[in-house]
């Protein structure tokens, strides 16, 4: 078996040890089914819509005529990706990934869609999420003479199920999802299928909508307005949907009674215009802003948010408080993301950059400024500074998440103990460093009651360190977050 077909003279290989990647992607795919919708095109549409999930590579895999042809480019779905959009166009199935990595290197080589051969034809493959056996699964498929390509995990997976699917497509999978361990929201594609899999414990979201006859999956819900889809469900924790000639077809490969999805999907990572497993990510952040306003209430004279993320929260504590909500901070909306940057400095100079403060709403006022979530720290020392430099008088930092104090395995980039300022630190000591006037984080009850009738349970192992899945052996334990760097 070779694996992955497309295009192996752009394939480089990893540097060996970074076999864990932390990955947090994007996925989608469609079978547009006589609706007149263009297969490329509509997941061109959706990608667009889930670029926030991953800004560093793009790719979109389509199938006509019984062959799959693909297309991937670093960088965004906007940039140097469309030039060669035009060739995918004329196919009914199409599947698309964007990816947002954070170890070292940024290769083409890790860029998704990946595409296979399985006894049946080729398989492509988009896949969200990260496997924490992918080691173990490597080592055992090169023993029976697999070659792989790229260090991903995501590779894996296709092997797995390519290797497996003798018996038909649905064995194959469900064999795949037996083995591995970890999260993943995959859209598969066939020649004529396209197929959305969730793992067991539903880890990242995946949902299902339709359009005109069309079937479509993505990521998020958000992705469907794009294309003008109507969201129908989320695949469940441990399905697998197919979508083909015949319809849509479900199999509960796996039953799981104990699922877990990540719940900073909801604190940060999300859209806020999608809806995941019963709950709307707009909702559930104004909620912890409301609750943040009763717990940690603070003498201010405006409330403002650390755009865009916090504004939902930022907006539910203003009107919970009874405060009024100003604007104090502008983003530069042609800046990346910071947080991805490697180096502290880096990090430091571009969140400078990103942000500024309207002087004239700030000066001489108390300002109570709500952020999602503080990580490093990076963005809040800055942000704070900044205000006080534009005349704020006082500043009050309102977190509407917990002190994230753990290391996440699962698919969003907090990796190590050291990075983590609220993994070393008491919240004063955090306060100082930042420069804050006060300093209060959402307790994590009160993040549970921000999602509390969702259709499924949750992994918070961010925030308390129960994770769904033994991850000791992956997590770096010891180093020190240094507060005054
Ligand atoms: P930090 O500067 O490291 O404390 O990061 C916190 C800021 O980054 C907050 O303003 C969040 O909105 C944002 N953030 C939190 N988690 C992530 C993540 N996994 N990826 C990118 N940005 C994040």
């Amino acid at each position: 078996m070779r694996l992955p077909l497309c295009p192996p003279a752009a394939y480089e290989r990893l540097k060996p040890d970074d076999d864990c990647m932390r990955e947090e992607c994007g996925v989608f795919g469609t079978y547009t089914n006589g609706s007149g919708l263009d297969a490329a095109e509509a997941a061109y549409y959706g990608l667009f819509a889930l670029q926030h999930r991953g800004q560093e590579s793009a790719g979109i895999a389509v199938s006509r005529k019984g062959k799959i042809d693909c297309h991937k480019a670093m960088g965004l779905v906007s940039g140097r990706f469309c030039d060669g959009l035009a060739s995918l166009k004329g196919g009914t199935f199409a599947i698309g990934h964007v990816r947002y990595s954070t170890t070292g290197d940024s290769l083409l080589v890790n860029a998704q869609p990946l595409v296979v051969e399985a006894p049946f034809g080729q398989l492509a493959l988009a896949h969200n999420g990260n496997i924490i056996n992918a080691k173990e699964l490597r080592t055992e498929l090169e023993a029976e003479g697999i070659t792989f390509q790229t260090t991903i995990d995501s590779e894996i997976i296709a092997a797995l199920i390519a290797k497996n699917s003798g018996k038909g497509l649905v064995e194959g999978i469900s064999y795949a999802m037996e083995r591995l361990k970890g999260s993943y929201a995959l859209v598969l594609m066939t020649k004529d299928s396209v197929i959305g899999v969730r793992d067991p414990k539903g880890m990242r979201p995946l949902a299902l909508g339709s359009h005109n006859g069309a079937y479509v999956f993505a990521s998020e819900s958000c992705a469907f307005d794009t294309i003008g889809a109507e969201f129908i469900r989320d695949v469940r924790p441990g399905e697998i949907i197919i979508a083909g000639r015949t319809g849509l077809k479900s199999h509960q490969a796996v039953r799981s009674t104990d699922t877990a999805l990540c719940i900073f999907e909801y604190v940060y990572f999300a859209r806020p215009d999608s809806d995941i497993d019963g709950i709307s990510v707009h909702k559930a952040r104004e909620r912890a802003g409301e609750l943040l306003a009763i717990s940690c209430p603070a003498d201010v004279d405006v409330v403002s948010a650390v755009p865009d993320s916090s504004l939902p929260a930022a907006m539910g504590y203003a009107r919970q408080a009874g405060l009024p909500f100003i604007i104090a901070l502008t983003k530069n909306r042609y800046m990346g993301r910071t947080f991805i940057e490697p180096s502290q400095n880096r990090r430091e100079m571009d969140v400078s950059l990103k942000f500024s403060a309207l002087k004239r709403n700030v000066r001489g006022k108390r300002v109570l400024l709500v952020d999602d979530s503080i990580v490093r720290g990076t963005t809040s020392k800055y942000i704070v500074d900044m205000l006080k430099t534009a005349g704020a008088k006082e500043v009050h930092l309102r977190v509407s998440s917990p002190p994230v104090m753990h290391p996440c395995c699962f698919g969003i980039d907090t990796s190590s103990y050291e990075q983590l300022i609220g993994a070393n630190h008491s919240i004063e000591e955090i306060r100082k460093f930042i420069g804050a006037d006060s300093l209060s984080y959402l307790s994590i009850e009160d993040l549970h009651k921000t999602v509390e009738c969702a259709a499924c349970n949750f992994c918070a192992g961010c925030f308390n360190g129960r994770y769904p899945e033994d991850v000791s052996a992956l997590i770096k334990r010891g180093g020190k977050h240094i507060l005054n760097r």
